[in-house]
Formats: C-alpha cells, structure tokens, sequence
C-alpha cells in the first residue's frame, strides 16, 4: 500500500471511530424519554384498553346476543392488537443515523453534495436527515415527532405510524358507534347526548328522575370517544398524503422524491406494501437502508 493510501485509511479509521464515540453518547441521551413522551404514550395504551374492556365487556352484553358478542369480540380483540403491536414497535425502532452500519456513515462516491452538516452533531448526515430537539439526533427521513408514540416517526418506522393511527381510527370509530347505540338504548336523545348542561338543568328541576351517574358517565366517555377518533383520523389521512408524494410533514410540498404512487408506497411500506396491514408482524423488508435517495431524476435505486 502507498504512503498517502496509508494515511486516508487511518484517517477514515479515526473518523470512524469518533463516530463510533458519538454513537454511543447519541443512545445515551436518546434513551431519556421527555415525560411528554412517557405521559402521552400512556394515554394512547391507557384509552386504548379501556374503550376495549368497555365496550367488550360492558356496552355489548347489553346490546348483543351470544353469537354478536363474539363477533364483535374477535373483531375488537384484532384492532386492538393492530393498535399496541404497531404501537409498540413503532417506539422501539431506532431510526437515527447513528444506527447505520459504519461503512454507511459516509456517502457513497458522487454523492458528497446530497450530504449535509448538522451543527448539534457535529457531523455530516445523509439526504432527507434532519436533527429532532426532542431526540437530540439526527433521523433518517425525519418525518416529525410524535409523542403518542414516543419516538421519532422516520425511515424505519413510518410504516408502524402509518396503520398505527389507522387503527386507532378503526378501534375508535368503532367503539363510537358502540357507544351512541348504549346511549340511546339509555334514552338519550338528539343533540343532547353530547350536553351535559342540560342533563344538570333536568337534574335540578326533576331531582331524582334519571340515573345522573350514568347519565354523566355516558357524554364523558362519548366525548373522549370522538376526540380519540378525530385526532389519529387527522394524522393517518397526513401521513396517506405525505406518503403519496414522497414528501414529509416539515416540508409538505416537497416533490423531489416523488417517484410514483406505487413506489412511493413501497419506500414506506416495504415489499409486502399493503398486506403489512394485516399485522405488525409481517415481514417487509425497506427498500435500502435511509441514505440513498432515488429522485424524480437520478433513478438509481
Ligand atoms: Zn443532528
Ligand atoms: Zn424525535
């Protein structure tokens, strides 16, 4: 080996080493969750398994027969499964740049320019990275964080977000009309199911004439139903948008990437693309591994 071949292969090895450094401090600060996250990650397990044993439990067997109690049962028990497997793994996996292998740290020839430095890690991070405040790294296509699931949602773990939220919809939805069907049942009536002004006001001039636990216990939790549909249905129709053109929540209208539906589709959802939606479990190999990205016009991958 030549003098000056000598001495780059040193220099690559120390970067790499530094790196190696770097790596290890990264986890260390990754590690410690904010408490928004911890808090907000337990409400979504929280909500989840007690609309669950609400409406399995308690709504149903008083609105269903045996044979419809176990259909719904079944049915439930699956979103609900869908709901914590995708949300479990989407917290687990790691998509900072730090998990690359290290022979990924550094860009390929040619592609030097698509590389960028990030001032808070002191370092050059691959295309489509960007460095989370919460995370304290840099994420592999950084898509934004999200607290519900206490991690950044990303290169790897788009896909868990994804059927995470549409499930969270689905169970919600469901457990909604569960829930408006108990209500009436009770005799609640028109736009009043969702007042509890006017249940106090009857309560005061007809003391004694309903059930004010009951009565009380069935707006609260329809109105926390309806957010908990409402907010994941707002995030999995974003997440369907963004995914369909290859773009990412901080730069929406970006269409650098946009290489067709259903490639698009394939960079997130791996080469099982929409059978992942059966379970968290299946597996779906990605495409490549966050560092090269395939443009409208440089078709490399
Ligand atoms: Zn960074
Ligand atoms: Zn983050």
């Amino acid at each position: 080996m030549e003098p000056n071949q000598e001495s780059l292969r040193i220099r690559i090895t120390m970067d790499l080493a530094e790196q190696n450094e770097t790596i290890g401090l990264g986890l260390i600060k990754k590690s410690s969750k904010s408490w928004m996250d911890l808090l907000a990650v337990f409400v979504a397990v929280f909500l989840t398994l007690f609309y669950y044993v609400y409406d399995v439990f308690y709504v149903m067997p008083q609105l269903l027969g045996f044979f419809g109690q176990a259909v719904h049962f079944v049915v439930s028990t699956w979103i609900v499964y869908n709901i914590l497997g995708n949300l479990r793994i989407c917290t687990k996996t790691k998509n900072s740049v730090d998990t690359l292998p290290l022979e990924l740290l550094k860009p390929v020839k040619g592609e030097e320019n698509l590389w960028h430095f990030c001032d808070k890690c002191q370092r050059t991070v691959p295309p489509r990275s960007w460095h989370c405040k919460t995370c304290n790294v840099c994420i592999l296509k950084r898509d934004h964080h999200c607290s519900f699931v206490g991690n950044c949602v990303g290169h790897n773990n788009q896909r868990y977000f994804i059927w995470f939220s549409f499930y969270a919809t689905l169970g919600s939805g469901l457990a909604f009309f569960d829930n408006i069907l108990f209500a009436l049942k009770h005799g609640v009536q028109g736009l009043s199911i969702f007042s509890i002004n006017s249940l106090l006001i009857n309560e005061y001039f007809n003391p004694g004439t309903s059930n004010i636990g009951l009565q009380c216990q069935i707006r609260v939790v329809l109105w926390i139903n309806l957010c908990a549909v409402i907010f994941p249905g707002v995030l999995f129709c974003t997440q369907i948008s963004m995914v369909r053109k290859n773009s990412v929540m901080h730069n929406t209208s970006d269409r650098t990437y946009d290489l067709g539906v259903w490639r698009n589709f394939s960079q997130v959802l791996g080469r099982r693309r929409f059978w992942t939606f059966l379970s968290p479990n299946i597996e779906s190999p990605l495409p490549h591994e966050g560092t090269q990205w395939p443009s409208k016009h440089t078709h490399t991958i």
